[in-house]
């Protein structure tokens, strides 16, 4: 059993900050920053396109209350939420990282060059398979 299947089974400890029927969220034990959150679906599944939409409804639902709770807590400027599929799901359980940005904070994309045609390309691909 995965160490996130363990923490929803309370055989390990965390700091969990909401549960549901659904959803556990907890801090991060690496986090990137203070208020780093990790969102789980309470199934085990290594990507986003095999969990039931219902589940991943709960998982929006709780990102938005932490959202909110972090910009009263820490009343940063932003956020970012990422989560890693498939070979990149660290122990094989999607989950979602949430945490608070601020303009200094380093953190960022690197963009290639010619940016307008690599963006035209790569969203034709996209919208082809929407
Ligand atoms: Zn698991």
């Amino acid at each position: 059993m995965c160490v996130f299947c363990q923490i929803i089974n309370k055989q390990v400890p965390a700091h969990i900050v909401y549960e549901d029927d659904k959803v556990i969220s907890f801090l991060d034990i690496e986090p990137i920053r203070e208020g780093h959150v990790l969102i789980v679906p309470k199934l085990h599944v290594d990507s986003l396109d095999k969990l039931p939409d219902d589940m991943i409804a709960g998982v929006m639902r709780v990102a938005k209350k932490v959202v909110v709770a972090h910009r009263e807590i820490y009343g940063n400027e932003g956020y970012s939420m990422m989560q890693n599929g498939g070979k990149y799901c660290d122990f094989g359980h999607a989950h979602f990282h949430v945490f608070p940005r601020y303009d200094s904070d380093g953190f960022g994309f690197n963009y290639p060059e010619g940016e307008s045609e690599y963006s035209e390309k790569v969203a034709a691909k996209i919208i082809e398979k929407l």
